[in-house]
């Protein structure tokens, strides 16, 4: 089954079941200032779980565009690592406004997979929260699934992959306690059982989370009552694909293909010669492409600070990874031809803007073109002397050649060392400190020459009363 058809098939299984099919909304959220990029499907209906909102519906469901490259949930380092994390993903999901809870949405969500889907039941595991005892009798009365594949987890701030059954949408917004279910692809893949110490692997990849929204936390950490219970689930559906299409990697799934082979292609024309095509790096390159086309076509452009940093970031750990395939030339942006014969049928919007998308990835990557061999050549300097990378270097590669401090410790990482962040993020607070102080002098200057009854009276005085005027400052 294609992710095209998966994607239909989740819709439609969710209309017949009384839920309003609604448009994806876009990646970058709205009015949401507490949001870098839209993170999960229930985003655009934050309001309406907080009861701020009201729609002519109390059931929807959605194939959201998503991306988790900044903020919470952050997924930009697993990238290249992992089988199942992408920055950008469509995560399926289902949502009721006050009206159905637990019962309702663990039926569903089983009657979808081993009905519809055909998953067999023994191959799913399943996760409550440590106390919803009630969750817990769901899922072994109702639904009957067996005691040794429910395990109940808490609030898991441990382990890197660990799972955590409250889900929060960020720092503030709706939150709940959740149950997720697993996928075991089996003793092929190193890996072990949800909650297990030996999780940290592969073999049962997550693939459902549904979360029975009944908080919202605000910003002093207390967790308010909603009006309305409510459930918000989401699905990867690259993560679905590759469980129906019996691949154990996301990478290996149909709208994959195709992109990965134009990758390749992008990269030996550009001077990778005949690189490998099984390669981790095209991979992240294949993945990059999508996040970075979607945020441009939602109108974001690569610069210094926030979605356009994050943008950056992304774009140049793709150009990297190219370089190091051997690339010399731009080749990134010549991907978003192949993207959009990929996915401009479910996303019209990609199509229509493609030259423009195309347009702006290539300027960033003849910028980025200009500075990346010699930034190369001193890592590999610094690398050569053994030991972990300094932050002066990484501050230096940041500053002159524009080496976003991700990138270089993606570099590291490869050759197992690390880079000294913390000394790179010193350097980098003095650089801002002393371009507020450069920015207040000039400010301090003009005022005392230029107001004809100003009596000049000293430095101090006057920065005082400029610092009201912030939009100067350059960070
Ligand atoms: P994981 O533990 O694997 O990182 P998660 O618990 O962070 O996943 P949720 O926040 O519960 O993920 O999101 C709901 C679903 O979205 C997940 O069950 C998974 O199928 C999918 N998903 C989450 N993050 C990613 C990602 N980076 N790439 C692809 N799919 C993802
Ligand atoms: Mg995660
Ligand atoms: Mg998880
Ligand atoms: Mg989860």
């Amino acid at each position: 089954m294609k992710a095209a058809e998966i994607r239909q098939t989740f819709l439609k299984f969710f209309e017949s079941k009384g839920h309003q099919i609604v448009a994806s909304s876009p990646v970058v959220p709205g009015d949401d200032p507490t949001l870098l990029f839209t993170n999960a499907g229930m985003n655009q209906f934050k309001d309406v779980f907080l009861g701020f909102d009201k729609r002519a519906y109390t059931r929807a469901t959605t194939s959201q565009k998503c991306i988790r490259a900044g903020g919470k949930h952050n997924d930009l380092d697993n990238v290249g690592y992992t089988a199942r994390h992408h920055t950008f993903f469509e995560m399926l999901g289902n949502f009721s406004f006050g009206d159905y809870f637990k019962h309702d949405a663990i039926s569903y969500a089983w009657e979808l997979l081993t009905v519809h889907f055909k998953l067999p039941a023994e191959k799913l595991w399943v996760t409550v929260y440590e106390e919803d005892d009630e969750a817990y009798e769901i899922w072994n009365k109702t639904v009957g699934v067996p005691a040794e594949r429910i395990v109940r987890i808490g609030d898991n701030k441990g382990a890197r992959y660990m799972s955590d059954n409250f889900w929060m949408m960020g720092d503030t917004g709706p939150c709940g306690p959740c149950t997720e279910i697993f996928y075991d692809h089996g003793p092929d893949v190193a890996g072990g059982p949800p909650g297990s110490a030996e999780q940290d692997g592969d073999r049962y990849i997550e693939i459902w989370n549904n979360v029975f929204m009944q908080f919202n936390r605000t910003e002093d950490g207390v967790m308010h009552k909603l009006p309305k219970p409510s459930v918000d689930t989401g699905m990867g559906l690259e993560r679905l694909a590759a469980v129906l299409q019996h691949v154990h990697s996301n990478y290996e799934i149909d709208t994959f293909v195709n992109l990965l082979a134009a990758a390749k292609k992008a990269v030996d024309e550009a001077g990778g010669g005949d690189c490998d095509a099984i390669s981790p790096s095209l991979k992240v390159i294949a993945d990059h492409i999508r996040a970075c086309s979607f945020t441009v076509v939602d109108g974001v452009i690569p610069g210094n600070a926030g979605r356009g940093y994050v943008l950056r970031r992304i774009a140049r750990r793709a150009i990297r990874h190219g370089y190091k395939l051997g690339a010399r030339t731009p080749f990134f942006h010549k991907l978003v031809h192949a993207l959009a014969a990929e996915m401009g049928d479910a996303y019209p919007e990609l199509r229509q803007a493609e030259k423009r998308v195309t347009d702006v990835l290539k300027q960033e990557e003849e910028r980025f073109f200009q500075t990346i061999a010699t930034g190369m050549e001193i890592l590999e300097g610094a690398l050569a002397q053994g030991g972990n990378v300094d932050g002066d270097t990484a501050f230096k590669l940041h500053d002159t050649y524009g080496f976003p401090v991700d990138l270089t410790a993606d570099v590291c990482r490869e050759r197992g060392v690390t880079v000294d962040e913390a000394r790179f993020h010193e350097l980098l607070e003095e650089q801002k400190n002393r371009a507020r102080a450069a920015g207040k002098f000039k400010m301090a200057q003009g005022l005392a020459y230029s107001g004809a009854a100003t009596t000049f009276h000293g430095y101090e005085h006057l920065v005082c009363e400029t610092s009201k005027v912030t939009a100067i400052y350059i960070d």
